[in-house]
């Protein structure tokens, strides 16, 4: 069923009562061409692409939940290109300019809003590190602006800008960049992965991963054991424990991230803004509530759920921003298990087996990446081989000294 007015009209007149499901709730059948394990964005995409770009269909897509229960559904759906290094930036530019035309191809209201994305700095030197980053985007063809304290006065005036600790100087603004409504990406994907004949099989965890002389054959899973061409791993938080399935040990961490929503109050924040100083980044959301988050909690952990410390933590940065946040009610607050990696940059690679391919790494900002990893990833599977944009997102590079520190700061998860 396409999506379009004609459709919300017909429906309208006929009390609601022709839609359809959106996608089919597949049994896993005895074997496919390929099998992608973690049905959160970029499992989800990724399977949607090799369909759309190369004719790859018989294809499962398994989630231990349901779709979108893992970090698809608990970010805080920021979009945004604004990277240094040029391992990184064509990459996520790529990822910008298929949000720019995502609904149109998914016939999905995803919510994209590209309602600009501010980093604040606060000192000259800060100041210049982000000049530098602009001027690295704008190389890579993305947007950038850099704004005196004034520029930024006049989009966001409420913020404080005489604290005497960190006062604002500046920001570093991405326009093109914004939200996209999280939720709506796993449904927009699984959708139009679902028409191209793509089997999206919930409820179905992979518990082994069989391999023989060097090579996959095949998924045990909690709904019995499926045969496998390919075998693409896409389940962010959990790589390690897949990745140890065949063997692999990942220069991955995984961290909880936590978030926070307040009570819905009148439009007031319609950018998006970073804290210079601290880890703090919020927006509202459509319906109202300022959505906002920090850092990882800092120990290894794969609990999914909140935490007292964390919270005081993120809260001390939003009064330093903006000290009116405290008048407001803290509606939620929630958690997802980060993979993050050892130089703060994602892995969309073959693996050391055959057949086996690994999308993993994204720490704070896979959200985003969505498309453009879906769409890496299923190249990479579909030729056994990286696209030029994924090229350097290898997994060797750990062994070899060819990381992308994208922020300069070693093997640190919780600076990336
Ligand atoms: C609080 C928070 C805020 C964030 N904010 C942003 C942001 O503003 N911008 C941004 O760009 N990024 C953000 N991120 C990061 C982003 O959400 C993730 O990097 C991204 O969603 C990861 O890719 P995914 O969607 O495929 O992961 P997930 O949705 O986690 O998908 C992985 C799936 O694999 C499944 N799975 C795991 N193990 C198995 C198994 N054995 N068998 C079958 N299935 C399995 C899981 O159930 C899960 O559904 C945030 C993350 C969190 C937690």
């Amino acid at each position: 069923m396409r999506y379009s007015w004609l459709s919300v009209l017909r429906e309208a007149l006929r009390d609601q009562s022709g839609w359809q499901p959106a996608w089919r709730d597949a049994a896993p059948r005895d074997s496919y061409d390929v099998v992608i394990v973690g049905g959160g964005g970029h499992g989800l995409a990724t399977a949607y692409y090799l369909a759309r770009e190369h004719g790859i269909t018989n294809v499962a897509v398994l989630e231990k939940g349901h779709i979108g229960s893992g970090n698809a559904g608990r970010n805080t759906t920021i979009i945004r290109s604004n990277y240094l290094l040029p391992g990184n930036e064509p990459f996520y530019e790529w990822s910008m300019k298929l949000w720019e035309g995502l609904e149109q191809n998914l016939n999905y209201n995803a919510m994209v809003s590209q309602r600009g994305v501010v980093n604040l700095y606060h000192s000259d030197a800060q100041r210049d590190a982000f000049a530098r980053r602009g001027n690295s985007m704008i190389l890579h063809g993305a947007d950038a602006e850099l704004l005196d304290a004034e520029g930024v006065r006049r989009m966001a005036p409420y913020l404080d800008f005489a604290n005497a600790r960190f006062p604002i100087k500046g920001g570093l603004l991405q326009r093109r960049g914004g939200t996209a409504r999280h939720d709506a990406v796993v449904w927009g994907y699984a959708r139009a992965a679902d028409q191209r004949g793509v089997d999206i099989v919930q409820n179905c965890e992979v518990t082994g991963l069989r391999i023989e002389d060097g090579r996959i054959t095949g998924l045990d899973t909690s709904r019995g054991f499926i045969r496998a061409g390919k075998v693409g791993i896409a389940v962010a938080g959990n790589s390690s424990r897949l990745a140890d399935m065949a063997g692999m040990r990942l220069p991955i961490e995984s961290h909880v991230l936590q978030a926070f929503v307040s009570e819905a109050v009148k439009p007031l924040i319609d950018t998006v803004i970073t804290f210079g100083a601290g880890h703090f980044y919020i927006s509202q959301s459509d319906k109202g509530g300022l959505v906002f988050g920090g850092d990882i909690d800092g120990y290894n952990s794969y609990a999914q759920r909140g935490s007292v410390p964390a919270m005081a933590d993120v809260m001390e940065s939003a009064m330093a921003l903006m000290p009116m946040l405290g008048r407001l009610r803290l509606l939620r607050q929630w958690g997802g298990i980060m993979d993050m990696s050892m130089d703060g940059s994602p892995i969309i690679d073959l693996t050391p087996v055959e057949n086996l391919y690994l999308n993993a790494g994204w720490c704070y900002g896979g959200f985003k990446a969505t498309p453009a990893s879906g769409w890496c990833f299923a190249w990479t599977i579909a030729k056994n081989q990286p696209h030029a944009l994924n090229a350097a997102l290898r997994l060797d590079r750990f062994r070899d000294g060819a990381t992308i520190d994208e922020k300069g700061a070693g093997p640190q998860p919780n600076l990336h």
